[in-house]
């Protein structure tokens, strides 16, 4: 089973770049920012204990992201793209020693998504998201309030203010962007400033070879 691995501060469009790569090439997208916010949803155990911490944009423990993540990666057998994991060096330890069914884990590419951090501000103000796919929408450019893919609901997150994004962002140079270092060759870098069709262009470049 092959796996990539998005390392990327927030806004700077894992989520959207998961989604491409999930259509497109067949992988299976797991964010565990989805699956934490179903637990607070559904309101769970797991959910009451982690709803302020998310509110506040402070990492859950690890503990838990193990067990939600293991949970959803047992489902599946595809190639899978990770939006959201490792965020510690803890969790790409986890992941190193993660296996299924059919043999180990392969972790094929790191891609590093960069972005200024002034973009990254003015994208969360503008952020929609669906509720029922997961597409991201920008507020000031969309025409209708409903997803133009699956028709859901659009709404922002909770966690999409200036505020909580500056705390994540902190969160995200000490304890995240470090594990850059850890991957090592396995990373690419890929600049989400501009374009989207560009970034589809250089994680093509980055996949050909599973077309
Ligand atoms: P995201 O949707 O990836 O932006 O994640 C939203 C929030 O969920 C983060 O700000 C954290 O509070 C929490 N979270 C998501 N993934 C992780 C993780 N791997 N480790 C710890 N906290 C996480």
């Amino acid at each position: 089973m092959k796996c990539i691995i998005l390392i990327a501060a927030p806004a700077a469009g894992k989520g959207t770049i998961s989604k491409y790569i999930e259509d497109k090439y067949n992988y299976k997208h797991i964010s565990t920012g989805d699956l934490l916010r179903e637990e607070v949803r559904k309101n769970t155990v797991i959910g009451k204990e982690i709803k302020p911490l998310l509110e506040k944009g402070s990492l859950v423990g690890d503990d838990i992201i193990k067990e939600v993540f293991e949970k959803e990666f047992r489902k599946t057998k595809s190639n899978i793209i990770l939006d959201g994991i490792p965020r510690t060096l803890n969790q790409a330890k986890m992941l190193d020693s993660l296996d299924n069914n059919d043999g180990n884990v392969e972790i094929t590419n790191v891609i590093n998504i960069d972005i200024d951090k002034e973009v990254a501000i003015n994208r969360i103000e503008n952020r929609l998201i669906c509720e029922s796919c997961g597409s991201v929408y920008n507020k000031s450019i969309i025409t209708d309030d409903k997803c133009t893919k699956c028709g859901g609901n659009l709404s922002s997150r909770n966690d999409d203010t200036k505020e909580t994004f500056l705390e994540r962002y902190e969160t995200f140079l000490k304890q995240t962007k470090p594990l850059l270092k850890y991957y090592g060759d396995k990373v690419i870098t890929i600049y989400n400033n501009t374009s989207l069709e560009d970034v589809y262009e250089s994680v093509d470049k980055i996949l050909k070879g599973d077309e």
